[in-house]
C-alpha cells in the first residue's frame, strides 16, 4: 500500500459512516434523504480542500469541478451516493470515493507536470438507486436528456414528498446546468467503476471487470383493482380480491423464468404496496413492480408477451383490472470497444488480472456512454451480495479498483478516445 492508497482508505471509512445502520456493516442513505445530504455536504467540503468547486445541477447532480486549461472540455468520473434501505456501503458509493481520488492523483501529475489539455470532474448522480424516487438512474437520465427535468422533480416519494421539495431542504438542488447550454462546460469523456453485484469475477479471480455490454431490462408499476369487502362474511363468489391478482403476477413472474434457457432471464417483485392493508379486509387495491432482465431483448419481449397472456386470464378469473402505471426499460446494449480495450490496457500495465464481464444492473454509465466514450469497470463483490447489509468487497480489490481507475482517467485526459 502506498501513501495515496491509504488516502483513499481514511476517506472511504469516514464515507462509510454515513447513514450506517448501526449493529450492522450496511447502510441506509436513501436519496435526498438526511444522511444523503450529510454525506454530500462532507464530500462538497472534501472536494473543496483538494481545489475542486463544487456546483450542482437543477437535477440535484453533484460536481466537484477542477479546471486546469480554461474553457477546455472534462474528463468526467463519478458513480452515486444514494443507497437502497438498509443496502451495503459499497454500491455506488466506492465508485463516487475512487473518481475523487483518481482524479485528485491524476491532478497532482497534471499540475507537477503543466501539460494538461483536458479538465476534471467528479459527479455523485443524484437516484441512482430509484427506491425513494422512481424510476431509477434519475439524475444521470435528465443529464443525458432521457428524462425531462420538471417530470424528475415532481415525482414524489410515498409520503407525497416531491424530488424538488427534497433537494431543496437540503440545499441540493442546483439553478440550471453545470454542463452543456449557457455554462459553455463539455463533457470529453466518461469513467465510472463499481461493484460487480454479482459472483463470477470473484470465483473467475478476476480484479478488473471490463464491462462491454448492458442487459435489457424492462421494469413494470402495475396497479391491480378489485373490490373492498369483509374478509370473513362476503361470499367467494361475490369477491374481487386484488391481492390474489397482485398474487399471481408475482408467482407468474417466477413461472416467466422456466420459459427460458436457463441464466437468460432473471425476474422478482421487489415492491408490493397493498390497499388497505387491514384485517379482515379483502384488498381493493394492490401496486407491485415487477423487473424482467435478459441478456437478450429478443427473451424480453417474449416474456413479456407471456406475461401479458397472464395477465388477461388474471382480470377474467378474478374479475381484477389490472394496468401498467408507469414503465421503465432499456435494451442489451454495448459499450464502446474502444473504452473496454483502454481498460484491458491499462489492466495489463498495473499486472491486474481483468476480464470482459457484462453488467446485469443498470448503472448512471448506462445513460453516459450513449453521449459520450465511455469506460465501465467492475471490482469483485464477494460472493455477489448486493442490496443487502452485508454486501462487502476486500480492500485490496477497492485499492486495485482505485489504481486502475486512476490509469483510465490519467489516459482519459491524455485525449484516449477523444483525439
Ligand atoms: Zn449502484
Amino acid at each position: 500500500m502506498t501513501h495515496l492508497d491509504d488516502a483513499f482508505l481514511a476517506d472511504w471509512a469516514v464515507h462509510s459512516r454515513f447513514g450506517a445502520v448501526p449493529g450492522t456493516n450496511g447502510v441506509d442513505r436513501q436519496a435526498a434523504s438526511a444522511a444523503d445530504g450529510e454525506q454530500r455536504a462532507w464530500f462538497a467540503k472534501l472536494l473543496e480542500q483538494r481545489g475542486f468547486t463544487v456546483e450542482r445541477d437543477a437535477a440535484g447532480n453533484q460536481f466537484g469541478l477542477l479546471e486546469l486549461v480554461p474553457g477546455a472540455p472534462y474528463v468526467l468520473t463519478g458513480s452515486h451516493m444514494d443507497s437502497q434501505p438498509t443496502a451495503g456501503r459499497f454500491d455506488g458509493a466506492y465508485g463516487v470515493m475512487a473518481s475523487a481520488h483518481a482524479c485528485f492523483r491524476v491532478a497532482e501529475e497534471l499540475r507537477a507536470s503543466g501539460d494538461a489539455t483536458y479538465n476534471l470532474a467528479v459527479v455523485n448522480w443524484f437516484n441512482e438507486e430509484g427506491s425513494r424516487f422512481k424510476p431509477s438512474m434519475m439524475g444521470s437520465s435528465v443529464f443525458t436528456g432521457k428524462l425531462e427535468l420538471e417530470a424528475a422533480l415532481a415525482t414524489t416519494d410515498p409520503r407525497g414528498i416531491t424530488v424538488a421539495d427534497a433537494l431543496d431542504a437540503l440545499r441540493e438542488r442546483g439553478e440550471g446546468d453545470v454542463f452543456g447550454g449557457e455554462t459553455g462546460r463539455e463533457v470529453a469523456s466518461y469513467a465510472e467503476i463499481h461493484v460487480q453485484q454479482g459472483r463470477s469475477m470473484e470465483e473467475d479471480g478476476v480484479t478488473i471487470g471490463l464491462v462491454d455490454a448492458t442487459w435489457a431490462a424492462h421494469k413494470f408499476e402495475f396497479r391491480v383493482t378489485g373490490a373492498q369487502a369483509h374478509s370473513g362474511s362476503t361470499l367467494m363468489e361475490d369477491r374481487r380480491d386484488a391481492l390474489l391478482g397482485a398474487a399471481r403476477l408475482v408467482v407468474a413472474a417466477r413461472e416467466l423464468v422456466d420459459e427460458f434457457e436457463p441464466g437468460q432471464l432473471h425476474t422478482a417483485c421487489g415492491e408490493l404496496n397493498v390497499y388497505p392493508n387491514s384485517p379482515v379486509v379483502v384488498a381493493s387495491e394492490v401496486e407491485l413492480l415487477i423487473d424482467l432482465r435478459s441478456p437478450s431483448a429478443e427473451v424480453i419481449r417474449d416474456a413479456h408477451a407471456s406475461l401479458q397472456r397472464t395477465i388477461e386470464r388474471v382480470e377474467r378469473e378474478d374479475r381484477v383490472r389490472i394496468e401498467v402505471t408507469a414503465e421503465h426499460s432499456w435494451d442489451r446494449n454495448p459499450y464502446p470497444e474502444a473504452g473496454v480495450e483502454l481498460a484491458r490496457e491499462v489492466a495489463e500495465e498495473l499486472s491486474l488480472p481483468s476480464d470482459r464481464v457484462m453488467t446485469v444492473a443498470g448503472h448512471d454509465s448506462t445513460n453516459m456512454k450513449d453521449t459520450v466514450p465511455t469506460v465501465m469497470l467492475f471490482v469483485p463483490s464477494v460472493a455477489g451480495i448486493s442490496h443487502n447489509l452485508d454486501e462487502f468487497t476486500e480492500e485490496s480489490d477497492l485499492v486495485a479498483g482505485v489504481n486502475h481507475l486512476t490509469g483510465v482517467v490519467r489516459r482519459l485526459a491524455e485525449g484516449a478516445l477523444t483525439a
